[in-house]
């Protein structure tokens, strides 16, 4: 059993409820187990597995599959158990999960001594169309196969033209990656990125921008900055001058939606991750990952990064609240860097201060070592600095 500072046990087996097993509830649950193993662990999760979605621009070289870790292969690995539903978010039980000490989960009652919610943020969801496909068309199905599929049903036999918008972090790994599908099989059809800022990744520095525009210009991808997506009909995309309000279209067989994620309910926790309501906490509830946001100067970015630290630091601050001194540690995480990956060879990023940008060969090392460092967590093995 793995020493934790601060932390006297108190007792041998804590009842825990993971509701989420994403970045959070993972890095939790490995966590818990390290220095409780005997802990009586439940995750609660609708999906039948669990998603490494940092990865899901990358099935347009690898199978879907390779994204996925079957809860229940890390029921036999962790010794956890998995329920298959989905936990219900309504903010009025959190007080009564916090005085009852269970959930009504599909019907049945779970008890716990605490609870995590870990449920990230949900993608928002396009309109339906067969001709436009948005993230969680791509954890269905890989992307090489959707892509060519759809573009049989709508690229009209001839050089079609591929719309994508939205250019965040999501968007431009996307655009690289389907950049380079159509080189690589030699398919006809013109790429272009729709995006409402005035530049790529406005969230960066513009240093990204700059380098990706530059590669962008290199792999011929149409750029329309400063420009709202408005719908797809069967040929045409219809767009929006952001600054004049002037509509016009465009011939494009297929849109690519990557308009950002949005947390379906967001909990407000304190520094220790105690879910706050009103003024007073929750001993008990504890929350992590994209859903919770915490008053502490730690960083509440959208990224797993900032998921798997959370989610560490709830199940550390919960096995200390159930020990003897009862001592929590506060959330004060800051993100250490963050890679963009612009196809299979090329990648932006930054590293240690925001205006460090790193490109090319050193920047996808960064990327391959962050989610290596996060696979070897996925077997059990932690070798996050805490
Ligand atoms: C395409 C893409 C690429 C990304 N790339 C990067 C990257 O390169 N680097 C980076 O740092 N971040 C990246 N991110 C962001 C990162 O993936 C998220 O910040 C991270 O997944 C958040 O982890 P989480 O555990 O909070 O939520 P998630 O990983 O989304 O997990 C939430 C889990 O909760 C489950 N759930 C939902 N509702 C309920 C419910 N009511 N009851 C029970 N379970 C529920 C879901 O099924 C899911 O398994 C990327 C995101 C996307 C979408």
């Amino acid at each position: 059993m793995a020493f934790l500072p601060f932390y006297i046990p108190g007792r041998k087996r804590l009842r825990i409820v993971i509701a989420g097993g994403g970045y959070a509830g993972i890095a939790a649950l490995t966590t818990f187990l390290r220095h409780m193993p005997e802990a009586d662990i439940t995750l609660v999760d609708p999906r039948p597995w669990h998603l490494k979605v940092t990865h899901l621009h990358e099935t347009f070289r690898y199978p879907l599959d390779d994204c996925k870790v079957p809860f229940s292969e890390l029921e036999r690995r962790f010794g956890c158990r998995h329920l298959s539903a989905r936990l219900p978010l309504e903010e009025e039980a959190l007080l009564q999960w916090q005085r009852d000490k269970s959930v009504v989960v599909d019907g049945g009652t779970l008890e716990f001594d605490y609870l995590l919610i870990a449920v990230g943020a949900a993608v928002v969801r396009a309109e339906r169309a067969e001709n436009i496909l948005d993230l969680n068309d791509f954890m269905d199905a890989g992307g090489a196969g959707l892509l060519r599929e759809r573009l049989d049903m709508h690229g009209h036999n001839g050089s079609a033209c591929i719309s994508v918008a939205g250019g965040g972090a999501t968007g431009i790994q996307f655009l690289f990656e389907i950049a380079h599908f159509l080189r690589r099989h030699g398919l006809d059809a013109r790429l272009r990125l729709i995006h409402e800022g005035k530049r790529v990744l406005d969230g960066f520095t513009p240093h990204f921008s700059t380098y990706v525009q530059a590669r962008m210009t290199e792999l011929d991808i149409d750029f329309h900055p400063d420009t709202r997506y408005r719908g797809q009909d069967a040929k045409r995309i219809f767009l929006e001058e952001c600054k004049t309000g002037r509509r016009f279209d465009l011939p494009s067989a297929l849109s690519l939606l990557f308009l950002g994620i949005k947390p379906e309910r967001l909990f407000p926790a304190n520094a220790f991750g105690q879910i706050m309501v009103g003024d007073r906490h929750l001993p008990n509830v504890f929350t992590a990952g994209d859903c919770s946001i915490h008053r502490s100067p730690g960083s509440d970015t959208l990224t797993a990064q900032s998921a798997v630290r959370k989610g560490k630091l709830a199940a550390r601050n919960i096995l200390r609240h159930s020990g003897v001194l009862g001592w929590l540690e506060p959330y004060l995480h800051r993100d250490l860097g963050y890679v963009v990956s612009l196809g299979p060879t090329d990648a932006v990023g930054w590293l240690a201060l925001k205006d460090n940008v790193v490109s090319g060969m050193p920047a996808l090392v960064i990327k391959e070592m962050v989610e290596a460092q996060y696979d070897l967590l996925l077997t059990g093995v932690d070798t996050y600095i805490p």
